[in-house]
């Protein structure tokens, strides 16, 4: 019997430490199931957490986390059920990953003339077959002695307002909401108190939003009542998960944060009733 669902978590697929097979295995050993796989701006880590997940007995929901700019905001747009494999959300994720390696690249530049010469291969041999971030760069910056850690390497370069930062790329909001819908997924708005990312929520229901991120690790007990009020006042799906980045990386563990499996329910028949309506 399962402890409940984690709908939030990153492989090594986007930023995340963890294998697609050993985020499953992760879960397994937890007792988390449902699952679901949410890397950045790509969907290529599904195929093996859905190979895994019938494997282990872990039931793995194919979803994306989208990054997305709106009225200066920077918000995170999760994508549920998504079918990966749809021709537009590829190609549109395509896109944005030569988008993303632009301004990583643009971010190496910058760090070199501040002192820092790192190269733009050593980011992306970090990154792998993974969606390239600050992360990777972060991780860059440790490993070849220019930041003690990887907070302090956003401390003193990467971060909005400091020297190495430059503009984030993501979808619109609309553009992000759309992309899922086109590929018969639910859309909910990741952890709403970041950024001020909440505000935008009346926006983001008028475009479509199907959800709101309740549970999450950076949400105190308050910020989860007043948000299973406002996702209630809404109409809107009830998410969460632990959001984990794998090992090491100083946030939270797979299953630290798992959604009540009533809620979990209610997302499944959603994506159940968008596949029937669609196929007719
Ligand atoms: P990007 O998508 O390139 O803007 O990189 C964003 C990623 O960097 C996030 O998904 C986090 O994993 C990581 N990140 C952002 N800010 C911080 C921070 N202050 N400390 C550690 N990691 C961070
Ligand atoms: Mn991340
Ligand atoms: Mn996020
Ligand atoms: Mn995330």
């Amino acid at each position: 019997m399962a402890r409940g669902a984690d709908l939030h978590l990153h492989s090594s697929y986007s930023d995340g430490t963890f294998t697609p097979r050993e985020v499953v295995a992760q879960a397994a050993r937890q007792q988390v199931s449902p699952i679901a796989l949410t890397d950045h701006d790509t969907v290529a880590g599904i195929p093996e957490a859905l190979q895994a997940g019938v494997e282990m007995s872990v039931e793995v929901i194919p979803g994306v986390e989208l990054s997305a700019h709106e009225e200066g905001h920077d918000i995170h747009i999760i994508g549920y059920f998504i079918e990966w494999e749809a021709p537009k959300l590829q190609r549109s994720l395509d896109a944005l990953a030569e988008r993303r390696l632009k301004r990583v690249n643009e971010i190496v530049k910058r760090l070199t003339d501040l002192g820092c010469p790192i190269c733009l291969e050593d980011v992306q041999a970090v990154a792998g077959h993974g969606t390239i971030s600050r992360r990777h760069v972060a991780r860059v910056l440790v490993s070849q002695g220019y930041a003690r850690s990887i907070s302090k390497a956003f401390d003193f370069y990467l971060a909005p307002g400091k020297p190495a930062h430059v503009d984030p790329v993501g979808f619109s909001s609309l553009d992000a909401i759309d992309l899922i819908g086109h590929a018969q997924g639910i859309s909910a708005l990741a952890h709403p108190m970041r950024s001020k990312a909440l505000s935008m929520l009346p926006h983001l229901v008028n475009q479509g939003i199907k959800g709101l991120e309740v549970y999450h690790p950076s949400h105190t007990t308050e910020d989860i009542f007043i948000l299973a009020k406002y996702a209630h006042q809404h109409n809107l799906i009830i998410t969460g998960g632990s959001d984990s980045h794998g090992e090491g990386t100083g946030g939270s563990r797979i299953g630290n944060i798992t959604l009540p499996q009533k809620y979990a329910d209610d997302i499944k028949k959603c994506g159940e009733h968008i596949r029937k309506t669609s196929r007719k």
